[in-house]
């Protein structure tokens, strides 16, 4: 498939704030296609690796999918302050290491973030500005459970409680500024790409702007 996001054939390269660009939703809705399809198309943007004190599940990698700490170090991190947000989810806990991302974000580079709404709720109320929060909507609790069912990877009765919590995660849509219905895998990825190119241009992140203004203005 061609590359969507917008040409950028601009010579003027101005300074800018990265963005922390959230992708939620129930698991199962598509967040992981969308994200690996902007992560292999964008070079600007990268992933935050969180930690979790869940089992790695087969296929995963170590310091590529999460970092797997047990419960002991999830909680030292805790104490120790390193996370930018963490939470309870499924019974485990998942938490968002605060060490090389605001540095990074400084610098100019976008993060994405797989997080639920708790995480993303904590890590708007200290850097709302920063935080650009999107949650995709499956098109229909069915496909959500075919989904889930056909990734394979899951017991029913982890499948159940997956459903039980996506109906939880559901409800609370209303706590992002952007909601998608992913029906259409290819349609919410463009859709995904607008807001991220469209966020970029705020004047909020663009650092390079007064420089750039006042050289403009500049008397001959
Ligand atoms: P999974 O175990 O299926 O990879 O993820 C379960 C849920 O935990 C997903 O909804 C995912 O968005 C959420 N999650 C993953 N990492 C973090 C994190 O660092 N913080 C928070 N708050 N949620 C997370």
């Amino acid at each position: 498939m061609a590359e969507t996001a917008l040409p950028d054939t601009s010579s003027v390269e101005l300074a800018r704030r990265g963005l922390m660009f959230v992708l939620s939703s129930p698991s199962g809705a598509g967040k992981t296609t969308i994200s690996r399809m902007l992560l292999e198309r964008d070079p600007h943007i990268r992933m935050s690796v969180s930690v979790t004190t869940r089992p790695m599940r087969p296929g995963e990698v170590d310091g590529r999918d999460y970092h797997f700490v047990d419960r002991a170090t999830f909680d030292r991190m805790v104490a120790e302050g390193q996370f930018l947000e963490h939470a309870e989810v499924f019974g485990n806990m998942y938490g968002t290491p605060r060490a090389q991302i605001e540095q990074a974000l400084n610098e100019g580079q976008d993060f994405l973030f797989d997080i639920d709404w708790q995480g993303t709720q904590q890590l708007r109320q200290h850097i709302r500005v920063h935080v650009v929060p999107v949650f995709l909507l499956p098109p229909s609790l069915d496909e959500l459970r075919h989904r889930l069912k056909s990734r394979g990877t899951d017991s029913d009765e982890v499948i159940e409680g997956r459903m039980a919590r996506a109906r939880d995660e559901i409800s609370h849509w209303d706590a992002y500024d952007y909601v998608l219905v992913n029906d259409d895998i290819d349609a919410c990825y463009h859709k995904v790409r607008a807001i991220l190119d469209a966020e970029r241009l705020r004047i909020e992140r663009q650092t390079g702007l007064i420089d750039f203004v006042r050289d403009l203005m500049r008397p001959d």
